[in-house]
């Protein structure tokens, strides 16, 4: 189980319960659950999703789209039924937060589910959870059986005449399932692969019925919001990027772990004082701001705002909140490498651009970074990653072409340092890293 970590800066809202035994139901409740629950269903679908909109709550899963916005589109009358989807998929390397609600606060996520069914309509929400998250699964189905016991689940939910039923699942360790029309086809017992689209999943979703898709935090965040308000909860965070939400540092740095930071918290003061900075005095080389699919960072293009439109703006995204933290010792080339390696493993294998191009882009950095690349072969990997871009049916293909496209443009000279049989400057740390294992 994951080690918990705190800093004065965090501002625990959606983590107020961590550590403190809330995945039993009593302990919840003792801690104020299901309150928000019982409110909306007094507020009706209108008023939750106008509450929802103030939030300026944005999707946690990566794309940021506006939740309150999303829950809108599902058509009100609809001869299908509608179905709420939890994606716990959660895959991105660097990223490891909805692990810790699902361990340490999974009635919030029950919760959200059934705020979400209550704003669109629907009698039955899905928990999908990553199928390397198994030992989770446990809790999960603990805290579901609890919620059925208490009248919170199933029929005639808090006394309200209304029904509604939810069930857990996991998948079978696909991060190609994190997209969400796959992972509606994973769920159906399909193989993973994502839909055409459109129709898009709030009109024909799960089996057909109009469906919304929401990360895990995002869907765990939704009773905080009717916790405090909607326009409180907007307020914690920056303009258009309402709250908080949790970032996990990791990578060379003293304080690594997953820290609950209001929307638009600054990226080197993250860096250097909630992680602690970077081990043994030594320079910051790289920052990837969201995840593996994110472009990577400067040292001096990190003094930005951690939102969706500060971090889009500074020429990358927000992604997923996996702050990856690389110092002078790292070898960018073998870190293109390392990325790519999980990119080609996970291509699902469905469009030519990704299958193929990750598996060039694979065999070209690891010749590359063996000492057997060739000066054409700098401009080869951008070619080949740019022509990725935009023309696969899902955006696994750009997330292994963007970082891959940032790496060549930002580090030509560690590349340029590969060339000619030389062998990896980089060499020593890691031989020097392995040596204290
Ligand atoms: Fe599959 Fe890659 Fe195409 Fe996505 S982009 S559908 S993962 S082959």
């Amino acid at each position: 189980m994951a080690d918990l970590v705190s800093h004065p800066d965090e501002v625990k809202l959606l983590s107020f319960r961590f550590g403190k035994g809330a995945a039993s139901i009593e302990k919840y409740l003792e801690l104020g659950g299901y309150a928000s629950a019982r409110k909306a269903i007094e507020l009706g679908a209108d008023g939750i999703v106008a509450e929802m909109k103030a939030s300026n709550l944005r999707g946690r899963g990566g794309a940021g789209f506006p939740t309150g916005m999303k829950w809108s589109f599902v058509p009100k009358q609809s001869a299908k039924p509608k179905y709420v989807l939890v994606n716990g998929d959660e895959s991105e390397p660097g990223t490891c937060k909805d692990r810790l609600i699902f361990e340490h606060d999974p009635h919030s996520v029950i919760e959200g589910v059934i705020i979400a069914g209550l704003a669109i309509g629907s009698r039955m929400g899905f928990i999908y959870l990553r199928g390397e998250y198994r030992y989770l699964l446990k809790i999960m189905e603990r805290a579901i059986e609890e919620a059925y016991a208490k009248g919170f689940l199933g029929r005639n939910i808090f006394g309200s005449g209304l029904d509604f039923e939810v069930v857990s699942h996991t998948g079978a360790g696909a991060y190609e399932v994190g997209e969400e029309s796959a992972l509606m086809e994973s769920l159906e017992g399909k193989r993973g692969i994502p839909r055409i689209r459109p129709p898009f999943p709030a009109v024909v979703g799960l089996y057909g019925g109009p469906t919304i898709i929401n990360n895990a935090e995002t869907i765990a965040t939704v009773p905080h919001i009717f916790r405090i308000g909607g326009a409180e909860y907007a307020k914690l965070g920056t303009e258009r990027n309402g709250g908080t939400r949790l970032f996990c540092l990791s990578g060379k740095l003293e304080r690594p772990g997953v820290y609950e930071l209001p929307m638009g918290y600054n990226l080197k003061k993250m860096i250097y004082e909630v992680g602690g900075g970077i081990p043994g005095g030594r320079k910051l080389k790289a920052v990837v701001p969201g995840g593996s699919s994110t472009p990577v960072l400067l040292p001096e293009e990190i003094d930005i705002g951690m939102d969706f439109d500060q971090v889009g703006k500074a020429g990358s995204m927000l992604g997923s909140g996996g702050v990856v933290v690389l110092d002078d010792t790292v070898c960018m080339v073998e870190f293109a490498l390392r990325t790519m390696k999980f990119y080609r493993h996970e291509s699902c294998g469905w469009c030519i651009p990704c299958r193929e191009g990750t598996d060039w882009l694979e065999k070209t950095l690891t010749r590359f970074h063996a000492g057997g690349g060739q000066a054409r072969d700098i401009d080869n990997i951008r070619y080949l990653a740019e022509n990725m871009m935009g023309r696969t049916f899902c955006p696994l293909g750009d997330a292994a072409a963007m970082p891959t496209i940032a790496f060549v443009k930002k580090f030509r000279k560690e590349f340029e340092d590969h060339l000619n049989g030389a062998p990896c400057p980089y060499a020593h740390h890691r031989e020097a890293a392995l040596a204290t294992v």
